[in-house]
């Protein structure tokens, strides 16, 4: 049975797949931020550190010397070298000191004279000290002809790159400024630690990322889970299917889902009632009768049916109005309703006629059903206007013959009925 036909509407996206654009698209540009912001900070944070800790070893060089060494520094020039002296001691010789202090902290240490690096800790490929070199303009412009401690992050030794810290070494009486102490590590070092923190970072950040992605997905294919069924069952009912069902882990939910599948299910009780149900006595209509008999005979159910009608019914009408007659309608409806509940079921044939088949029955039996219903019906009393009417019904029983068509069938139960009109009425013929 086809209702209606809606041609469905597909979205170049899913439900599911926008659930996640939502969830997931901030919380990925979050993370490429924290990402971007913590490598900068990291970045910032690891020169600082190594800075401070080169202008220590700056600082402590120069007190060692201070300490070790009595009397100023001096300069001699002898032959064209440079002598640089602290009292009376040649620091331009004096390896000793600087040595011990790269062993205990690790750092390259190397002593100038104006920008000319006249002691170093610092060795070339064949190993031999890497003295006499100058510094750039920058360095000399900052340290030793401004006079102060300056760090940077990209100089140039030889061949290789190095984090360095200058600090000028004052005349004994701060004048002038003789030379310098440079303190510095190779870059490589503290951009592989950068490195490694940036990436230890980057992890973490993944890791969470995919986490809180793992719980929006699974939290959202539950969600999606629901409305599919909801879709299912209303793409049912769409079909004109009123018999189905939703499912019960819908309407369990207490949420607005929940709310949603409730609501469906009423709506399919709504349309079941407008198209099964007469709307006068609520009870099964023709075109419920007709298609639930044609489901008996689909799956080969033998059954009898009794065709049954008011007996001199007009008479209600005629007498004591319109209305009155309803009355009688619903009173016999109702009782025949329920009546038939045990046996199959009774619908509104047409006016005041009534079809009542009998599932899985013979015909004797049925007669015997349909002669106890008589009954009941002989026992009703409608309330019309303060007054009390009694009704009788004929009826014909006939079982149904497989070799026939349903109409046929019917046809037979109806010959009956006439046949009790015809005997006097209020009675059952089969
Ligand atoms: P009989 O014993 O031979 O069946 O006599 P009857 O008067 O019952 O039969 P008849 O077919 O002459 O009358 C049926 C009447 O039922 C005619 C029609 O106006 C009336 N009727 C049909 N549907 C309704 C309804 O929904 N409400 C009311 N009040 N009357 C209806
Ligand atoms: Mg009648
Ligand atoms: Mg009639």
């Amino acid at each position: 049975m086809k209702l209606v036909h809606i041609k469905q509407i597909k979205g170049s996206r899913s439900l599911y797949g926008s659930f996640l654009y939502i969830a997931l698209l901030p919380l990925f540009l979050f993370g490429i931020v924290m990402m971007i912001y913590s490598s900068y900070t990291l970045r910032g944070n690891i020169q600082k550190e190594v800075s401070d800790n080169l202008r220590n070893v700056g600082v402590a060089v120069l007190s060692a010397y201070e300490t070790s060494y009595e009397g100023d520094y001096n300069v001699i020039i002898v032959d064209g070298d440079v002598e640089f002296y602290k009292g009376d001691v040649l620091l331009s010789n004096d390896t000793g000191l600087i040595d011990k202090i790269k062993a205990d902290t690790g750092v390259e240490i190397s002593l100038f004279f104006y920008d000319t690096r006249v002691l170093t800790t610092i060795e070339d490929a064949e190993g031999n000290r890497m003295v006499n070199k100058g510094v750039n303009s920058t360095i000399l412009n900052t340290v030793v002809n401004n006079r102060t401690g300056c760090f940077y992050n990209n100089v140039l030794i030889g061949d290789e790159r190095y984090f360095a810290y200058y600090m000028p070494i004052m005349s004994w009486d701060g004048l002038t400024c003789l030379g310098m102490i440079g303190t510095a590590i190779p870059a490589d070092g503290v951009s592989v630690m950068v490195r490694k923190s940036v990436l230890r970072n980057l992890l973490i950040i993944l890791l969470t990322l995919f986490v809180t992605a793992w719980f929006i997905m699974h939290f959202t294919s539950g969600l999606i889970d629901i409305i599919k069924k909801i879709m299912k069952f209303l793409s049912e009912i769409a079909e004109g299917n009123l018999a189905t069902d939703i499912d019960t882990v819908v309407v369990q939910r207490t949420d607005e889902l929940g709310e949603m599948g409730r609501l469906t299910l009423k709506l399919r009780g709504s349309l079941r009632k407008l198209i099964e149900k007469d709307a006068l006595t609520g009870i099964y209509n023709r075109r419920y009768g007709t298609g639930k008999l044609a489901e008996l005979i689909d799956r080969g159910i033998p059954y009898t049916l009794a065709m049954g009608d008011i007996d001199f019914f007009k008479k209600f009408n005629d007498t004591y109005g319109h209305e009155c007659g309803d009355a009688v309608l619903i009173s016999v409806s109702k009782t025949l309703g329920e009546y038939m509940r045990q046996y199959g079921f009774a619908a509104r044939w047409g006016g005041e006629e009534f079809l009542l088949v009998y599932e899985n029955m013979n015909e004797l039996a049925a007669s015997v059903a349909t002669e106890r219903l008589l009954d009941q019906i002989r026992e009703i009393l409608v309330e019309h206007d303060g007054q009390y009417h009694s009704v009788t019904m004929s009826f014909g029983v006939a079982e149904s013959r497989p070799e026939l068509s349903m109409d046929d069938n019917i046809n037979a139960a109806d010959a009956r009925l006439y046949k009790a009109k015809e005997n006097g009425r209020n009675q059952v013929v089969s």
